[in-house]
């Protein structure tokens, strides 16, 4: 449905991680990739409307992502991480896993009041992750209403329901 078949030839699919039955997207083969990684950047940044004030990347592969997209962008770039990784003030969100709940952090002092944030991953899958990081964001104060990232997997659903957030997204790679 896309013509980025330069990229997702780049990402491959490992059978069976971290659990049986889970193929899993590797993107460590296109970040390896000099040429690889330059496109990523670029096609992200093309998709980007309007001014964006800062990039949010998601741990731990949405850190890379972000801040190159931030440096192409001219912004910095905002930390969503693991709950207990920051050293300053946080503010934290949960979200529902499989089985149980995970917890995401931002420094409280991250973003000013009505910043305009890219939100940034390597991939979407059921979509909780950044579900959960627009509600942490939107806590915040921030302005979100963008979300871009490498790999779309659509059937999961996870655009779609960040779409009924308010959310533009992109992705490279369905
Ligand atoms: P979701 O919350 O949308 O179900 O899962 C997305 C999150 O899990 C992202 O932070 C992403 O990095 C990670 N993730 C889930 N499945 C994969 C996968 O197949 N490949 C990669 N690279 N990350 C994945």
């Amino acid at each position: 449905a896309n013509d980025n078949d330069d990229i997702r030839r780049r990402i491959r699919t490992i059978p069976d991680f971290p659990k049986p039955g889970i193929l899993f997207r590797d993107i460590t083969t296109l970040l390896l990739d000099a040429e690889g990684l330059r496109l990523t950047i670029e096609r992200m940044a093309e998709k980007v409307e309007g001014k964006i004030d800062l990039v949010a990347g998601i741990e731990a592969r949405g850190f890379l992502f972000g801040a190159a997209l931030a440096v192409k962008l001219g912004t910095g770039v905002l930390l969503i991480r693991k709950d207990g990784k920051l050293p300053g003030a946080t503010i934290a969100e949960d979200y529902a896993l499989e089985y149980g709940t995970d917890r995401i952090a931002i420094h409280a002092d991250a973003c000013a009041p009505g910043a305009r944030v890219l939100l940034v991953d390597d991939l979407i899958a059921t979509g909780g992750t950044a579900r959960a990081a627009v509600r942490l964001l939107r806590k915040a104060g921030a302005e979100v209403t963008q979300a871009a990232f490498v790999v779309d997997l659509p059937e999961l659903g996870g655009a779609d329901a960040l779409r009924g957030e308010g959310i533009a997204v992109n992705a490279l790679v369905a």
